[in-house]
């Protein structure tokens, strides 16, 4: 360690944490970042599958705060001061272009992905002169006037903290939870954390059969004992346990009771009535042809065979010896494709934590705690968290800018 006092000590090295740090140094105050693993970021660079949804285009904050699933209007100060256009400013002046896909989420441009993003970040942090210090976990944590962090690396004393230890999911990543400890330790309260927007696991052979499978713009609806509880839409991919992707996370979010099951409307523009219809008039002009050629145009080839396995028609079968019965019996499983016995994943695979630290104890105007004075929060370890799309980034640059800010101001005067 180069000081005996820091202004700033920031723990967690992950996307708050750096923007924390940058933000602070900017300033030109002095500032330690202590991050866990061997290197940071290792969460971010898992993000978007690689590709990193660093925000979105949502114009006002009242519309981005009004999408989020807890504590929307304790977000509204720090959204206020750092906006998703602030965002793509600040990475697009840092020499990374962005674009925009689905005209909505915000990733970097071309070739550029998640490691691009962590470089401009840590350059961000370190030419504004952040000392970054790796393999350092912050275990132990005190307040008499100024802090005192005890790391494998030595002690450390600073007159501001920046708690951005993230949440628990992932934990390989290195958010294990270990954050909420340090805020325990100084008084805090933890609302229960929970995994949120996960993937989905399934015994059915048909979904394992589909792994690698990409469908995009689906519709979902989730059951419980066959009683629908909630509805998403989006991307989906198939995986070798289930199935993943946007719409399964965002249905994640609602999961509650036992005996799920899910549906995949393959076709959600089109209601029952005129897809059945539509197949109708398509037999009828292809009379001669078998129905495997011609639901080849409801969905991709390789979910042909699970649509006529589930609903239990030949594919064989000539167009013009399908009984109206049976044409229902296909619409209905394109509309509705069953996925059995649905178990969500735990924190190993979910994108985000729900619950944190109590945003009751945190002043939503600058993130500092209002238990202890110097000590501020960043990122996902708050209790706030968004669905897909780039919001949870955005939290993390948005709470990240206005605690480093706020905390280089507040050690001015310590
Ligand atoms: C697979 C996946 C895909 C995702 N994709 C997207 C996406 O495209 N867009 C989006 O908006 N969000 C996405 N997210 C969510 C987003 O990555 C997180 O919300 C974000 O990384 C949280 O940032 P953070 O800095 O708060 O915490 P983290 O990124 O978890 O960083 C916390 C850091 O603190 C360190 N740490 C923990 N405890 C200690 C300690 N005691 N001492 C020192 N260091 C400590 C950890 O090692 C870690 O490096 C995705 C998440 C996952 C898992």
């Amino acid at each position: 360690m180069k000081k005996d006092l820091y202004d700033i000590a920031v723990i967690g090295g992950g996307p708050a944490g750096l923007m924390s740090a940058g933000s602070a140094a900017e300033t030109g105050v002095s500032v330690i970042l202590l991050e866990k693993m061997n290197t940071c970021g290792r969460k971010l660079l898992i993000s978007g599958s690689g590709r990193c949804n660093i925000t979105n285009t949502i114009k006002t904050v009242k519309d981005f705060i009004n999408r989020l699933n807890v504590n929307n209007k304790f977000m509204y100060q720090a959204l206020n001061g750092f906006k998703p256009s602030d965002t793509v400013a600040f990475f697009n002046n840092m020499g990374l272009k962005t674009t925009v896909e689905r005209g909505f989420k915000v990733f970097p441009a071309g070739e550029a992905g998640s490691d691009d993003v962590l470089r401009v970040l840590m350059r961000y942090a370190v030419t504004n002169g952040t000392e970054i210090v790796c393999g350092a976990e912050v275990t132990e944590i005190s307040h008499d006037g100024v802090f005192h962090l005890k790391t494998p690396k030595g002690q450390i004393k600073a007159k501001c903290v920046i708690i951005s230890c993230g949440g628990m999911s992932y934990p390989k990543t290195g958010s294990a939870g270990g954050g909420y400890a340090l805020a325990e330790a100084l008084g805090h309260h933890v609302v229960k954390p929970a995994p949120a927007l996960v993937p989905v696991y399934t015994p059915d052979e048909w979904v394992k059969q589909a792994q690698g499978v990409s469908l995009r713009d689906i519709g979902l609806t989730l059951y419980s004992g066959g009683k629908k509880i909630a509805v998403s839409s989006g991307d989906l991919v198939f995986t070798d346990r289930g199935i993943s992707g946007p719409a399964v996370y965002d249905l994640s979010r609602k999961t509650s009771g036992t005996d799920l099951s899910i549906d995949i409307d393959l076709m959600p523009d089109m209601e029952f009535a005129g897809l059945d219809a539509e197949l109708e008039q398509k037999l009828k002009e292809n009379n001669k042809k078998l129905i495997r050629n011609i639901i080849d145009g409801y969905a991709v080839s390789a979910l042909i065979p699970a649509v006529f396995s589930l609903s239990g028609v030949d594919p064989e079968t000539r167009a013009s010896n399908l009984s109206g019965k049976d044409r229902k019996k296909l619409v209905s499983v394109i509309k509705g494709m069953r996925v059995n016995n649905v178990e969500f994943a735990g924190f190993e695979r979910a994108v985000v934590t729900a619950g944190g630290v109590d945003t009751k104890e945190i002043d939503g105007r600058t993130m500092q705690s209002s238990i202890v004075s110097g000590l501020f929060f960043a990122g996902e370890i708050i209790d706030t968290d968004g669905p897909t799309g780039g919001f949870n980034l955005q939290i993390c640059w948005s709470t990240g800018r206005l605690a480093g800010r706020n905390a280089a101001e507040k050690s001015k005067n310590i």
